[in-house]
């Protein structure tokens, strides 16, 4: 901070605003002085404008330090390293790897971001589907303890690299293949280099309290900071289902457990249309999928119009496999294998409400 004797000169004034200074506490009126690249002085007296070469008159709006992003989608980030979309927005830091998908390797991507010059501060999670990838490619099985060391080497590498912590995405592949103890394996590398465990849920939907409940299991056995991500809860039977697992919050927080729930600033929900697929139909990737819609056996039990089940496109597949386990009638779970009789599969349970999670 510099002195508050006169004659201060500053590059940008920015007066009359209400100052959030990030810390929590309430907000109070003050101008705000910059020098270069440095905020120099807050002040809750007025600073005479003829103090900098530029001013801001904020009057009547909020002055914040810049806001922190932690659930990113940075992506094109090497492509736009300017960030204009998250800065213009105000998020000055932002939290990328989010949902189980991260770059890999960690280090030499951290190294071209470096080179880039980028318009804000960046970190990042080692995603656990990026890595379950790596090692066992699409496989629907738990992993080896050969496979599991393997991966908890890579989490712990990703660590030293830089990484913030673990992210899981267990509605996406191959992290859907995955039991919660191969999780909380994977979160226990990263707690032991201080690192959080962020997760976008096994399901936002139905399966919704037990998703909960599974991340805050990983939090207490791995003793790692839990961040519910986008938390939400998807579908009308479940519409009220928050009270219960914002009250799952607060207990395991009396607890110990050191979790928290982040939310998107809009009502709506959103996502990729491969989760439409169940996961077991698309285990072994892309060309194992497209088979098992061209045996007669899932044919018989989907009801796709048309023959777009030997359609060559997965996109055009995926819509036939989704429409045609909704036409499984009282089937509760789409991750539920259809019998390769033509009959529902064998854990219907037809009284219970069957909400796709997207
Ligand atoms: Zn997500």
């Amino acid at each position: 901070m510099a002195g508050s004797q006169g004659g201060e000169h500053y590059d940008l004034l920015i007066t009359g605003g209400t100052v959030l200074d990030g810390t929590g506490a309430p907000g109070f009126r003050a101008d705000v002085a910059i020098r270069g690249d440095r905020i120099v002085r807050v002040s809750r007296e007025p600073l005479p404008a003829g103090s900098a070469a530029r001013v801001i008159d904020a009057s009547g709006k909020i002055v914040a330090p810049g806001f922190i992003d932690l659930h990113a989608h940075l992506d094109p980030l090497l492509r736009l390293p300017g960030a204009e979309s998250l800065v213009r927005q105000g998020v000055t830091t932002a939290l990328g790897g989010p949902d189980g998908g991260s770059p890999w390797p960690l280090r030499s991507y951290l190294d071209s971001t470096q080179a880039a010059r980028l318009g804000m501060n960046v970190a990042f999670l080692v995603g656990h589907n990026t890595i379950r990838e790596r090692v066992m490619e699409m496989a629907d099985r738990t992993p080896t303890p050969e496979e599991l060391q393997r991966m908890r080497g890579m989490v712990a590498q990703a660590m030293g690299e830089g990484a913030w912590g673990l992210s899981t995405g267990l509605k996406y592949l191959p992290g859907a293949y995955s039991r919660t103890d191969d999780g909380g394996t994977l979160a226990r590398a990263a707690a032991d280099s201080g690192g959080i465990y962020t997760s976008h849920l096994r399901e936002e939907g139905l399966g919704l309290i037990e998703s909960v409940a599974e991340a805050i299991r990983i939090g207490r056995e791995a003793r790692i900071p839990v961040v519910l991500t986008h938390h939400k809860v998807v579908g009308q039977p479940m519409w009220g289902a928050s009270r219960r697992t914002l009250a799952m919050v607060d207990s395991a927080r009396a607890a110990g457990v050191d979790v928290v729930a982040d939310q998107y600033p809009y009502t709506a929900t959103y996502t990729g249309i491969g989760v439409l697929v169940p996961a077991w139909a698309m285990a072994n990737g892309d060309s194992a999928f497209e088979r098992r819609l061209r045996t007669p056996a899932l044919r018989a039990t989907a009801s796709c119009a048309g023959s777009s089940s030997t359609s060559s496109t997965t996109a055009a597949a995926a819509t036939c496999v989704a429409s045609s386990l909704r036409a499984f009638p009282g089937c509760a779970s789409w991750k539920a294998k259809p019998s390769t009789t033509g009959r529902p599969c064998a854990d219907c349970r037809p009284h219970r409400p069957r909400v796709p999670s997207w």
